[in-house]
């Protein structure tokens, strides 16, 4: 830090994003307290049951989930506020840790290619990011595997998803994503999504990037619900 920005702090203190505990020298965004307490899937085995959820469906090399997603705790409140109150910088954190750990499990040389999975353009205005390009950008700046926001998108538009029953989960996001004209034969993509439910848009979105040449799917997403 420069000394510009110590004497600034000194009147606006920054305060860490899931606790309001004030940061100190070297904190950035999450206190380190924050950091270490982060409820880790599968005690930071980071395995997803997502996976087993496209059995038949996809061929999945590595599924990994992030975080513990529980309805109430810190994971839900980072994950509303990278949401729906203009936090895309938690996104961002949350990728770098998660990076950093994915190469402490020896898959730091497991991808070629990290792709978010895409938000609808207005509804990316209206926020002014997509919270799963946020992410896979943390990862991608950790793990040192490029990253692309502009190879999947969508082309049309879902309604929300929170009150569907699976089945019209399935069938909402049938032909909603496509591909630019990118040369993906042979790689080892990793999909990102912010959060992992039923497996319908990873779905959707991985099908079309293994008929496109894609080598070996991975998916990863900051949290997973149980
Ligand atoms: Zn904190």
């Amino acid at each position: 830090m420069n000394p510009a920005a110590d004497f600034i702090s000194l009147f606006f203190p920054r305060c860490c994003l899931a606790c309001s505990g004030m940061l100190v020298k070297g904190e950035d965004i999450l206190c380190t307290g924050c950091i270490r307490d982060l409820p880790k899937q599968g005690n930071g085995t980071f395995q997803s049951m997502m996976k087993e959820r496209l059995a038949g469906r996809l061929e999945i090399c590595y599924a990994l989930a992030f975080l513990k997603f529980r309805k109430v705790g810190i994971v839900q409140h980072l994950l509303h506020q990278l949401k729906y109150n203009n936090h895309p910088e938690i996104g961002v954190v949350l990728g770098k840790i998660f990076g950093y750990e994915l190469d402490r499990i020896g898959l730091s040389t497991a991808f070629d290619l990290i792709l978010p999975v895409p938000l609808h353009p207005a509804r990316e205005r209206q926020r002014g990011y997509n919270q799963s390009a946020k992410f896979a950008q943390g990862i991608s700046f950790s793990l040192k595997v490029p990253f692309d926001d502009t190879i999947l998108f969508r082309v049309a538009k879902t309604r929300t998803q929170t009150r569907k029953s699976r089945l019209e989960r399935w069938e909402n996001v049938k032909g909603v994503f496509a591909l630019s004209r990118s040369e993906l034969q042979g790689k080892r993509i990793l999909l990102v999504d912010d959060i992992m439910t039923t497996g319908a848009t990873l779905e959707a979105c991985g099908e079309q990037l293994i008929a496109r040449g894609c080598h070996e799917l991975s998916v990863a997403c900051i949290a997973e619900t149980a």
